[in-house]
């Protein structure tokens, strides 16, 4: 069997061309002499690998120079609990917007230290939206306000930002970073599990304004102290080395394939428009996200009838299309199409899906 069309919600596809250099440094990276799996973190090898890396992120994001980028471990759920023990240090207060299952999981790690507040959510709706807030009931002495920019199971996203004032803003960022241009200065902390649009497993990113670090909880782990990773360059222990080999492919890729971000969010609108003007034409499949919150990276759909989404999926599988089964809360499915994910997979489903409709 060649490549399937992979639209798994993460792990997720890697680019073709990526995973062929890859491979083809498997063994040997340059003249070293051994795999990058194999280096030590602290050869002259693998500090030009993440210093590459580091500068093309910063680069592909515009990063202000007043923001440390940090290579950590522990996943975007282990952030949940970095975020508040780093910086609940002023008023112990926090602002959360609960949009989905990841953002109610954030929400509930953050309480065990400090006082912290549910500014909107939209769970009465099952998710299928971001919330509508009102300014009125943040609390402007809050030391940060904490979003999920991407809903990935409920396929919603915040298409503008929420004017939080100076209280920082922290994002959950791990389904949408990198999909398109990001002002990064509008953002506290950005962070974000590299599995979906930048690596695989085992990395995850933290992107976070300098004067926000440096006071965290006394009794935090090393590991998860962001000033202690900063001052170490992400190297207080060994870090994620072959996930961040990889990334800094896939940010070459970017680079060359789209021209940076602009390009990059072009492709993903396209290829989300093909997907979404056919669900909003089907007269068996139908969106569940709500138009205005419709994500890029995540499309969400179901037929009505458990018993069809079935055999839709165990079709679409045998048909080369895989991993579209919805996550168990929203039930249908989920085509996640990440920036690796080619046009002509969009295409190639919908062409499929049309087919299924007319024999269904
Ligand atoms: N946040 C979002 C938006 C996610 O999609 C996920 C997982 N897919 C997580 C957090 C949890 O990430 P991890 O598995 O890396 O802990």
């Amino acid at each position: 069997m060649g490549r399937v069309f992979n639209f798994s919600p993460g792990p997720s596809v890697l680019p073709e061309a990526v995973l062929k250099k890859a491979a083809s440094e498997l063994v040997e990276y340059g003249a070293s002499g051994q795999s990058v799996m194999e280096m030590s973190h602290r050869s002259k090898e693998y500090e030009e690998i993440i210093g590459a890396c580091e500068a093309s992120l910063r680069e592909l994001m515009s990063i202000p120079q007043n923001y440390k980028v940090l290579f950590m471990q522990g996943g975007a759920s282990l952030q949940f609990a970095c975020v508040p023990m780093n910086l609940l240090n002023k008023t112990k207060k926090a602002d959360y917007v609960v949009s989905g299952q990841f953002s109610a999981k954030a929400f509930e790690e953050a309480q065990k230290y400090g006082e912290i507040s549910c500014v909107g959510s939209s769970k009465e709706v099952n998710f299928s939206r971001v919330p509508e807030l009102d300014k009125k009931s943040f609390d402007p002495t809050a030391d940060y306000f904490h979003i999920c920019q991407n809903n990935t199971i409920y396929g919603t996203r915040f298409t503008s930002l929420p004017d939080t004032g100076g209280v920082p803003l922290v994002a959950d960022m791990s389904s949408c970073i990198l999909s398109e241009p990001c002002d990064v200065g509008r953002y506290g902390l950005i962070y974000a599990g590299a599995q979906k649009n930048v690596a695989p497993a085992g990395l995850t990113l933290v992107i976070v304004r300098e004067d926000l670090i440096g006071n965290a909880r006394p009794d935090i782990p090393a590991v998860m102290d962001y000033k202690i990773m900063a001052d170490n360059g992400s190297m207080y222990n060994t870090p994620p080395c072959y996930a961040i080999y990889m990334m800094g492919l896939v940010l070459k890729w970017i680079k060359t394939e789209f021209g940076g971000l602009e390009g990059m969010k072009a492709h993903n609108e396209a290829k989300a428009a093909i997907l979404y003007d056919f669900l909003d034409s089907s007269s068996l499949f139908k969106p569940t996200a709500e138009k205005a919150s419709r994500s890029l990276m995540n499309v969400t759909f179901v037929t009505g009838d458990g018993e069809i989404d079935k055999r839709f999926c165990s079709e679409a599988a045998k048909n080369g299309f895989v991993n579209l089964k919805g996550h168990r809360s929203v039930g249908g499915m989920r085509a996640s199409i990440y920036n690796a994910m080619p046009v002509e997979g969009i295409k190639q489903l919908v062409r499929f899906m049309k087919e299924f409709e007319k024999n269904a």
